[in-house]
């Protein structure tokens, strides 16, 4: 009998520490002594009580891509400065520039509502694989199997978000081998209460992002709010705080090094389960063209801003998001490389083919890994045109909008269940809020620049991957002369810049387009046909992938033995880590924690390193108030853990043993940006502001005493390591 335990135990625990992003149900299935000794203190059912809907995890929200945690029962939310950055850019211009200047509510009245800005609670999560796979008819091509398998999600959906205000989902895992219906509340109205000044949100800038040491206090507040009567409510001024029934309470002895610490949140995606050839496509194609193409709209968008006041605030938004793709692309060809990620899949995958090749029950496993393999070389013929017209947020907004509202008045056409799913019914008003928010994104001189940019590589193109919706509207050659008088021509044409005639072109039919006769529109239904033959071919290659994919896994999960940790996809998880530095390279070794000293000591008084003079003289008077970490001396302001993050992870809380906050995710360290393909514990290090940072700005920079106190942060003397 105790050997059986043993084993089950054994069984029960994962690999290595650090890795896994857990789901909800997972965390549950661990072995609850494993976890114990990792160092939590409650029991895994107060993380997440699937019967409920409750627990820790119930705090932990979705922010438009990012995450985020309830901090007080009365809707306040902590999340990244850089997630809240919208918000802060939708109050900004050069007479009131909240983006320089932070900005403080000093009531509730004062708060900042965020156009579109929604906040997605968890409530439930279903095994539906069953139904899922039941749904494909047999001996269903690829195309009719993706098909098959969207419109059973659609169906879920629907049933689902019957109920007011649910926001649900059909996710995958592990390529298909299991379907989840996740279910969430969405509160529709969101409200900046905090953020620091850009100089503190983004202390160190492209600079530093992704790299350690770090000084960035990336964090900003803001309240969820509801209708009177607690129902979730678009903004009014009738609306409430959210009663949020499940809140982090601030930590404010902080974490030291060697403490546990757990990060929820929504890790976005991540490659683990690919092939080491798929993997190896993405090395030797697709990050490099991205750091081309990605670097070559940054330059244009940088040089375009530098020459007015007012288009430098318009593209700021794009250049920061752009930076961050670009910079995370150099990282993980980097990452890859060093990391000996590839070769090191190859040999996993070779143990497992080994293994599979002597139980006949794998036979399928091993087929299916072989088409998997074959299927890499067919979509090579046409990989530039489909990179091309697959990145095209990379280009000008204005085209992406133009393509955008085409695909929308044609599938509009269609019955509801019929359509594309982006463009269901169900996504309008976030389309619409998308349209409407962009205005505050447009700059002409660089959405011209940009559009010539993308037409010229279109025009590169050889014979076999001709754009023909280019060649059309620009020719299949040009002189740069010629393409810039084509270009002026279309935007001195156009409306869709114009927010009142773009929010008419959201309801119009295809006719109604084209009889605006617009060019940019013109140009933008045209292009959208090959975007949606390139959707259909896509669908297909997926329909594939989920008929082979599921397979492998399995093999591979059985062949490892221990719960293995689905790949990010964009659903809550769990990691659970230890915060503690690392070694970059041989010789050097990075302490977890920074300070409030090693902040001013990077200080240039330029951008991206330029303290604010507020915070300078606070901590140059070495008021540190309660804040102090008595190891350090000093306010910690960033901290390291190993925890097995991801984009999206942005914003998430980071909670010790009991709960309790001590800090918020925001980045990972340069080395561990290709842990997207592969966990390496040497270097899996994602980058926290420490909460003391976040209380120290609040009580001794900003005076934010009645924030202070709806947080529930009595401020007095620094208490004793020992007596806490
Ligand atoms: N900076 C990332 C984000 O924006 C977090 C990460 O990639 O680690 O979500």
């Amino acid at each position: 009998m105790k050997k059986t335990l043993l084993l089950l135990a054994l069984v029960a625990a994962p690999a290595l520490a650090g890795e896994g992003k857990w789901t909800p149900q997972q965390v549950l299935e661990l072995d609850p002594a494993w976890l114990k000794a990792q160092g939590l203190k409650v029991t895994p059912q107060r993380l997440w009580d699937p019967k409920r809907g409750t627990g820790l995890l119930a705090g932990t929200v979705n922010v438009g891509g990012c995450s985020g945690s309830f901090i007080s029962s009365t809707g306040l939310i902590i999340t990244n400065h850089h997630c809240a950055f919208s918000i802060i850019q939708e109050h900004s211009s050069p007479q009131r520039d909240l983006i320089t200047q932070g900005y403080l509510a000093t009531s509730r009245e004062t708060e900042l509502p965020g156009k579109g800005a929604r906040v997605q609670v968890p409530r439930s999560f279903k095994d539906v694989t069953k139904e899922m796979l039941a749904a494909v008819p047999a001996g269903a091509d690829d195309l009719t199997r993706y098909k098959a398998i969207e419109r059973k999600q659609k169906e879920l959906v629907a049933e689902c978000e019957k109920r007011p205000a649910t926001r649900c989902q059909v996710a995958t895992f592990d390529g298909g081998v299991q379907y989840v219906l996740v279910d969430a509340v969405e509160l529709a109205d969101a409200r900046l209460v905090y953020a620091p000044p850009r100089a503190v949100g983004e202390y160190g800038g492209e600079e530093d992002n992704w790299m350690w040491p770090r000084h960035t206090g990336d964090f900003a507040i803001i309240r969820a709010y509801t209708a009177p009567d607690g129902s979730s409510a678009p903004y009014s001024e009738k609306n409430v705080p959210y009663k949020a029934e499940f809140f982090f309470p601030l930590a404010t002895q902080g974490v030291k090094p060697g403490d546990f610490v757990m990060v929820l949140g929504y890790p976005g995606v991540t490659f683990r389960t690919m092939l080491a050839e798929e993997m190896a496509e993405r090395q030797s194609r697709f990050y490099p063209r991205v750091v081309d193409v990605v670097g070559e709209s940054i330059r244009i968008l940088e040089e375009e801003g530098a020459k007015d006041p007012a288009g430098k605030i318009a593209v700021a938004s794009t250049v920061k998001s752009l930076h961050n793709w670009h910079k995370n692309s150099e990282g993980q060809l980097a990452g890859i490389k060093r990391g000996r990620i590839i070769e090191k899949q190859r040999e996993a995958e070779q143990a497992v083919v080994s293994w599979a090749e002597k139980k006949p029950q794998y036979a399928e496993a091993l087929r299916a890994r072989s088409e998997l393999l074959s299927r890499i070389q067919d979509y090579g013929k046409t990989w530039e045109r489909e990179f091309l017209l697959g990145s095209l947020r990379a280009t000008a907004r204005s085209v992406t909008m133009a393509v955008h509202l085409s695909r929308l008045s044609r599938e509009r056409a269609k019955p509801d269940m019929e359509r594309e799913p982006a463009y269901m019914e169900r996504e309008h008003p976030r389309i619409k809020d998308q349209l409407e928010r962009e205005q505050k994104n447009l700059f002409l001189p660089a959405e011209k620049r940009l559009l010539q940019a993308f037409v010229r590589r279109a025009q590169a193109l050889g014979p076999e991957e001709r754009i023909a919706a280019v060649d059309k509207h620009f020719g299949a050659k040009a002189t740069d002369k010629e393409l810039a008088t084509k270009v002026d021509a279309l935007y001195a044409g156009t409306k869709l810049l114009t927010l009142s005639e773009r929010m008419a072109m959201f309801s119009e039919t295809e006719a109604q387009l084209q009889a605006r006769k617009d060019p940019l529109l013109a140009f933008g239904l045209d292009l959208a046909i090959e975007v949606a033959a390139l959707d259909d071919l896509k669908d297909s290659r997926d329909g594939a992938s989920k008929r082979l994919r599921p397979e492998w896994r399995k093999a591979v999960m059985a062949h490892a033995g221990k719960p293995v940790a689905p790949d990010a996809n964009g659903t809550l998880r769990v990691t659970f880590a230890k915060v503690q530095g690392y070694s970059p390279r041989d010789g050097i070794f990075h302490t977890p924690q920074t300070t409030l000293t090693g902040m001013l000591e990077k200080n240039r008084n330029a951008e991206p390193f330029n303290v604010p003079e507020k915070l300078s003289s606070t901590v140059q008077a070495k008021r540190f108030g309660a804040w102090v970490d008595p190891g350090l001396k000093d306010v910690p302001v960033d901290f390291l853990a190993d925890a097995d993050t991801t984009g999206g992870n942005s914003g998430s809380p980071t909670v010790n043993g009991k709960g309790e906050l001590v800090g918020v995710n925001f980045d990972r360290v340069w080395e561990n940006v290709a842990n997207d393909f592969g966990y390496n514990p040497d270097v899996a290090r994602n980058v926290s502001v420490d909460v003391r940072y976040v209380l120290w700005m609040l009580d001794q920079v900003e005076d934010a005493d009645a924030l202070l106190r709806e947080l529930g942060v009595r401020k007095g003397p620094p208490v004793a390591r020992e007596n806490r």
